[in-house]
């Protein structure tokens, strides 16, 4: 009698389990790197924002260089504090061959001057381009640009950022520069020995391979990953191959259904410290259309780790990177 009543009593919770919507996850989440251009006002990617599952953005300016400061306090108002400032690296044309580096990189310097004479506790800065595919797009007419880590516009950046407490974020194509990635490979790898105390996040996966992200992950300990650009709402590498028009080889984390891919998955659980998720949002339609959507298939795959390593790619290794002093609710 008395283990039919607890049959009885367990069945709603069984029948709820089973029958209820997938599985979610619910903590706290931050976005390590998104842009906000001049194809968007301020006021409105404020809205979006606060009406997103993302409780805080770290972002990036484009566009004007005179205007940076200012945007990024006016979103910051109008989200009341859902995002925090990386000061922008690219906007003096860093990512550009022709343009002179050292104006690039004193664009860097008073960038950050200007936060600081504006108060603006900023807590890193945006992506160094070391590598870029060249874009023949209506949003970005761009002849792309192919460094390594030992070019004098990427180690006078790097140097900027070491004087700071701030991770180097580092934006290389792997694959769409497929002839020199083992240069690129050896180089991350010698960086990461040669500053043991800096922690270095490859943007959008580096285009990696899982047999190259292995070889970054036991030679390193420092070199991690971002997730950025590896979900199929980025990776059209074929129909982008077919119009040659900007990126092919973003790689991406999913399998056909959706879900992260096994090997990738693994490799996150075995390695739960060294993947930080972010969205990278760029243009105003990453922020205008399918944001809510990304996110919420964001918080799906995270359901499908551990617990522990989902809450760190969420939340715990962007706030030890950053220095966020955030509390990470699991
Ligand atoms: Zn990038």
């Amino acid at each position: 009698m008395k283990k039919f009543i607890i049959f009885i009593l367990a069945l709603p919770f069984f029948s709820l389990n089973s029958f209820s919507s997938e599985k979610i996850y619910k903590g706290t989440l931050i976005d390590a790197h998104s842009q906000v251009g001049i194809l968007i006002s301020n006021k409105e990617v404020s809205e979006r924002i606060n009406n997103t599952d993302v409780d805080l953005t770290l972002l990036s300016m484009r566009g004007k260089y005179e205007n940076a400061t200012k945007r990024f306090k006016s979103i910051q108002k109008l989200t009341n504090g859902k995002v925090q400032y990386l000061i922008p690296t690219k906007l003096k044309g860093f990512a550009r061959k022709k343009r002179n580096a050292n104006e690039a990189i004193n664009g860097i310097k008073d960038l950050k001057k200007q936060a600081i004479k504006n108060k603006i506790n900023y807590v890193g800065f945006g992506e160094i381009i070391v590598q870029h595919a060249p874009h023949d797009h209506e949003k970005l007419k761009y002849e792309g640009i192919n460094l390594d880590l030992n070019s004098y516009r990427i180690k006078k950046a790097i140097d900027i950022i070491l004087k700071d407490e701030a991770p180097i974020i580092l934006h290389v194509e792997l694959n769409d520069y497929e002839e020199d990635s083992k240069k690129i490979l050896s180089q991350l790898v010698e960086i990461g020995k040669k500053y043991p105390n800096k922690n270095f996040l490859l943007m959008h996966m580096a285009q990696i391979e899982i047999e190259e992200a292995e070889i970054i992950l036991k030679e390193t300990k420092n070199v991690h990953f971002i997730t950025s650009h590896s979900d199929p709402y980025r990776a059209k590498n074929e129909k982008r191959k077919r119009l040659g028009k900007a990126q092919t080889g973003w790689i991406t984390l999913f399998n056909k259904k959706n879900n992260l891919k096994k090997k990738w998955k693994n490799l996150m659980n075995e390695n739960p410290h060294r993947f930080v998720f972010a969205l990278d949002n760029v243009f105003d339609h990453h922020w205008k259309k399918k944001y809510k959507d990304r996110v919420y298939f964001w918080r799906k795959a995270l359901a499908s780790l551990n617990q522990n390593t989902s809450s760190l790619i969420a939340c715990g290794n962007a706030n030890t990177y950053f220095k966020l002093e955030l509390k990470c609710i699991p």
